[in-house]
């Protein structure tokens, strides 16, 4: 089997992350590491694995043949062009880059270089979303008409350049950039439709330091994403309703379950006591009518992400993370931000 050389640039917490991962994977080889703070090269040394010299001397490894950037955001796209450019296949951490337009260009040089630029959207592998696309795809509760999904932190935004705006920091590129993948790959051939969006500004006013954002998909689907770092109560990881039951998945340890509805038309109630009045519509429904049933788990199983790049570069697979796809959450994210700013609904205009 052709193993693959991979160098990883940036081995702060996520490069740390792919170098122990690819030291591990028959199909690659970790040829080392680059990182401009020496303190990580020392780190490197101490752990094993070689730290290189400098940036160019990577990219003039013969043994290298793929490079995993996990840098700050905003030098994702020098660093990938620059390896293309080299002739190297490249992965970017995500966010791939800030817009759309620094998009283009990378994808362009993909092209003319012919290598492989793609993004670690590592959470579409994650139980959690694949439990909740099982959940859907197979009408678990029939029609889906609404789908809400939230990460919930309480510590602000962590680390150093996070907070700052010139590396790309805030929560709409960090973690939302995850779950609106996530909402857009779902709902691959339908189309996004409109934006409605706010960011927060609680613990730093240089980046938003949370967002919420409602989608809206042409088949009526509504889809909402909340990212929220100022929050001590949690709320579900996703709840889902469909025409003849809800869904709630608690966590990413697939707690939760699904109540469905057998005798939809018995819906006689009594009146129940509701604050100073009483109230039929929102009276729960009787044991007689519904039933709860545990969640369709589901394994994501992420190494498909590297098996995936591996089949690319060995046999020419499709890869599975697509430069349209790329495409499509970053101009999603530009809605959310001019969304916040004009406070207004934005038309999403589909590419194809
Ligand atoms: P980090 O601060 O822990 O590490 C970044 C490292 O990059 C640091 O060691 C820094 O010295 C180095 N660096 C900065 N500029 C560089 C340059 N020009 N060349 C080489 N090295 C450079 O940050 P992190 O949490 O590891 O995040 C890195 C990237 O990974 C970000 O894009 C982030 O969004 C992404 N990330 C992805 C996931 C995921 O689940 N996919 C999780 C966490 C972080």
């Amino acid at each position: 089997m052709t193993k693959i050389g991979v160098a990883v640039v940036g081995y702060g917490g996520m490069g740390g992350w792919h170098a122990d991962r690819i030291g591990k994977m028959e199909k690659f080889t970790l040829a080392g590491v680059w990182d401009t703070d020496p303190a990580r090269l020392v780190a490197a040394r101490e752990r094993g694995i070689r730290p290189y010299g400098s940036f160019e001397e990577v990219l003039a490894d013969e043994n290298v043949r793929l490079l995993v950037i996990a840098t700050p955001n905003d030098v994702h796209k020098p660093l990938c062009i620059a390896a293309m450019r080299a002739g190297k296949n490249v992965i970017s951490e995500k966010p791939v880059t800030l817009s759309v337009r620094d998009l283009d260009e990378m994808t362009a040089v993909a092209e003319e270089t012919g290598m492989l630029f793609t993004v670690h959207q590592n959470r579409r592998w994650d139980d959690d979303y694949v439990t909740m696309r099982r959940i859907v795809e197979e009408n678990r509760l029939g029609r889906v008409f609404r789908i809400e999904s939230r990460v919930q932190g309480s510590r602000g935004i962590p680390g150093d350049w996070r907070k700052e705006k010139g590396h790309g920091g805030g929560m709409v590129f960090d973690w939302g950039v995850h779950l609106l993948d996530q909402a857009l790959t779902m709902n691959d051939r339908n189309p996004l439709c409109s934006v409605y969006a706010h960011v927060t500004h609680i613990t730093n006013d240089e980046c938003d330091d949370g967002f919420y954002t409602e989608l809206r998909f042409a088949d009526g689907l509504t889809y909402m994403v909340e990212v929220t770092t100022n929050n001590f109560i949690t709320l579900p990881r996703w709840y889902i309703l469909g025409e003849n039951g809800s869904a709630v998945i608690e966590d990413w340890d697939l707690n939760g379950k699904m109540t469905l509805v057998h005798d939809w038309d018995k819906i006689d109630s009594v009146p129940v006591k509701a604050g100073t009045g009483i109230t039929k519509t929102m009276a729960p429904r009787t044991d007689e009518t519904i039933h709860d049933e545990p969640l369709p788990k589901a394994h994501g199983g992420w190494e498909q992400y590297y098996g995936n790049i591996y089949d690319v570069l060995t046999s020419g697979a499709v890869q599975t993370v697509t430069h349209r796809q790329m495409r499509r959450c970053l101009k999603l994210i530009e809605a959310i931000f001019r969304s916040a700013e004009t406070d207004s609904v934005i038309k999403f205009e589909e590419d194809d």
